[in-house]
């Protein structure tokens, strides 16, 4: 059994503070569901987690089994067992996936004379067609054959921990059903530990969590079991965060300069920088 634990991680971008301490912690074999509304920070959590160089960290640990993670490039924290399956994942024109997989495998000392064979059963198992799996990673697949595809990486690679990004986004009800069974089936065989980030209740009727988790501007500020995405639907995030007395649902970063402002007010691009 391994421990997948986040404590008190503060993350920034462009020097704003986006995270402002997460814990979580996900034990192999469970199913735990991030919610929050666009903007809560949710996608900067699953960046931050893989090790992607813009997002700073300024506090916190992430551990595998108590080894460290922060601080490692992104493939020595694959090889340590995180996987994530992205938002929108990166189009990689003119590299196979069998091929990217079997390299994936080799960095992490697992055989792979097996690849070829297990994506096409993965590929059979999740619905994507061989012809998908001959063109460049995710090279012009639609919306939801990058989601089968990376469900399917998934199953090859046979992380401990998953953190899922919106797996659910732009999938139709019976991508979504195939992809969220394959997901719950890897957490019963292969005792595969889940971080499901979504917006969307429905994903959780397949993939069903042991713990959902809120997240409102970059806190996890509530925590239950399932009935709590079932409360959501209900009340909404707002109804969340006037039970809890929270004012901000999501982190503002971006100020915008208007075109249309006073120009001695100073935001706007036309204002004289002499002035
Ligand atoms: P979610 O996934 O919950 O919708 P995000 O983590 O994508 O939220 O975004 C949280 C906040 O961080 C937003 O205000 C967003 O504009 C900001 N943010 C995220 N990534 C970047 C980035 N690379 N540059 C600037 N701001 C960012
Ligand atoms: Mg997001």
């Amino acid at each position: 059994m391994s421990v997948f634990k986040i404590e008190d991680l503060r993350v920034s971008v462009d020097g704003h503070p986006i995270l402002r301490g997460v814990n979580l912690e996900v034990r192999s074999g469970e199913v735990h569901a991030l919610m929050g509304p666009n903007g809560s920070g949710k996608s900067t959590l699953a960046h931050a987690l893989m090790g992607r160089s813009d997002y700073e960290v300024t506090g916190g640990s992430v551990t595998i089994d108590g080894e460290e993670l922060l601080g490692l490039p992104t493939w020595q924290r694959a090889a340590k067992g995180l996987f994530l399956a992205m938002q929108y994942p990166v189009e990689v024109p003119g590299v196979r996936l069998d091929d990217m997989l079997a390299a994936a495998r080799q960095a992490r000392h697992a055989p792979v004379e097996d690849v070829p064979a297990h994506v096409a059963q993965e590929g059979q198992r999740l619905g994507v067609p061989v012809a998908l799996l001959e063109r460049g990673v995710n090279d012009e697949f639609s919306g939801g054959e990058k989601k089968r595809a990376e469900t399917l990486q998934l199953a090859v690679l046979q992380p401990k921990f998953a953190v899922l990004d919106e797996i659910d986004s732009g999938l139709d009800v019976d991508a979504l059903r195939d992809v969220a069974r394959r997901v719950e089936a890897m957490t019963h065989e292969d005792n595969l530990g889940v971080l499901a980030i979504t917006h969307y209740a429905r994903l959780l009727t397949e993939l069903r969590p042991d713990r959902v988790h809120v997240m409102l501007a970059g806190r996890v500020v509530q925590s239950g079991g399932p009935e709590l995405a079932d409360r959501l639907e209900v009340t909404g995030y707002e109804g969340i965060a006037a039970e809890l007395g929270i004012e901000e649902l999501i982190v503002e970063t971006r100020v915008e300069a208007d075109p249309f402002g006073d120009p001695t007010i100073g935001n706007s691009p036309f204002a004289d920088p002499l002035a």
